[in-house]
């Protein structure tokens, strides 16, 4: 049985504090929110910490407001699936979060931990006997990366469900610092290494998501794995799209799973910016869209099927946000 290292637990009583705290602590020091990716990680000595910063102290509720919704980063995943405001405003979004992991992980995980999970690899996501004997990588303990040895950097894929879909939404994030407070948009928040895959300060608690007033914005989250319930995304779009008719006006669609962060498909959403949506179009979108999608050898099932599979969930996310919509829906694959 994997057991927890030794670490002490420190319990802050507001944001402020919890980030001078992990500012004091330099490297030695994690904030713990659900604890659903960071205990397994701590277990498989993935980090080494010698302290954990308790973040119960951050807000659970929901607040409607006439320009937008904040989502309060101690909102767990099953309540923001479960909240009628989240599903008539932002569906897509309410159900990327139902399609993290698994039932009892969504009741202890939080948004604030979703939009901070760690990226992932097949070479990292294993115990330290297990690295040890393969040979231990750049992320943590080696010097190399296993899976493009010729490569100086790490290639660890961003694994969250609902980062796409918050990024797609135009979604922006509350930092608490230990000298104050700052909002930026969440797509700021990320950088493409596999390693230091957040943009933010390390001491930088997140305590709130707050996603722009939709105006008819009709969402659609389209999410690969092998199971229908547990695995982490293999592939995933989100798409955030408005029609004038059927008359494109505005689209974002954003990718999981394919980088170290969650990839914006840029030259796809100016493609479909003004186009009238039928099938053909929507395809054409789907094949731009999976251009810059470059998936390695370092996640679940063949990489090469991975990189054909990007073009199908972004179609169809766009068809369940547009033609088959009208409200937002998500599709599950495999299922
Ligand atoms: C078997 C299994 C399957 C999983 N499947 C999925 C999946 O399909 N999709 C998916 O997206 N995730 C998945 N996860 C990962 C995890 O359960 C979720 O990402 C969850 O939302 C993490 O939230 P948490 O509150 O538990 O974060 P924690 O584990 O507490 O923290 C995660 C990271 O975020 C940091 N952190 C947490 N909260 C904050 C904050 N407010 N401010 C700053 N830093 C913070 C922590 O320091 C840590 O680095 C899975 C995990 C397991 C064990
Ligand atoms: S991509 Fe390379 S460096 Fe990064 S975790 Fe995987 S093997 Fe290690």
């Amino acid at each position: 049985m994997l057991r927890l290292p030794r670490f002490k637990y420190l319990r802050p009583k507001t944001a402020r504090e919890a980030a001078r705290m992990a500012a004091d602590a330099g490297n030695r020091a994690m904030f713990v929110a659900g604890g659903t990716d960071l205990f397994p990680k701590l277990k498989r000595r993935q980090f080494e910490v010698d302290a954990v910063i308790g973040l119960d102290f951050l807000g659970r509720a929901i607040h409607e407001g006439s320009d937008g919704t904040a989502v309060d980063a101690g909102v767990t995943l099953a309540s923001a699936t479960a909240s009628e405001h989240l599903n008539a405003a932002f569906s897509g979004y309410a159900q990327a979060a139902g399609l993290v992991s698994s039932p009892p992980l969504r009741n202890a995980g939080t948004i604030g931990g979703n939009l901070c999970v760690d990226t992932r690899c097949n070479y990292y996501d294993m115990t330290y006997e297990w690295r040890k004997a393969a040979g231990f990588c750049l992320k943590k303990d080696g010097d190399i990366c296993l899976v493009a040895p010729s490569s100086p950097r790490c290639w660890a894929v961003s694994s969250s469900d609902t980062a796409p879909m918050a990024i797609a939404l135009g979604g922006l994030v509350t930092l608490q610092g230990p000298d104050g407070e700052r909002e930026l948009p969440v797509a700021a928040l990320y950088q493409d290494d596999g390693i230091d895959y957040m943009a933010k300060q390390p001491h930088e608690v997140v305590t709130s998501l707050r996603l722009p007033a939709s105006n008819g914005t009709r969402t659609a989250y389209v999410k690969l794995r092998r199971r229908g319930s547990i695995d982490f995304p293999i592939a995933g779009a989100a798409v955030a799209i408005e029609l004038d008719g059927d008359v494109v006006t505005g689209c974002r669609i954003v990718l999981s799973a394919v980088a170290s962060h969650p990839l914006e498909a840029l030259a796809a959403e100016e493609f479909l910016k003004g186009k009238r949506i039928d099938k053909d179009t929507l395809q054409e979108a789907a094949e731009i869209a999976a251009k810059p999608a470059k998936p390695l050898d370092n996640a679940d099932l063949s990489h090469f099927w991975r990189k054909r599979m990007v073009r199908v969930v972004v179609e169809q996310a766009l068809e369940e946000a547009t033609i088959n919509g009208g409200s937002s829906r998500v599709k599950l694959l495999g299922q």
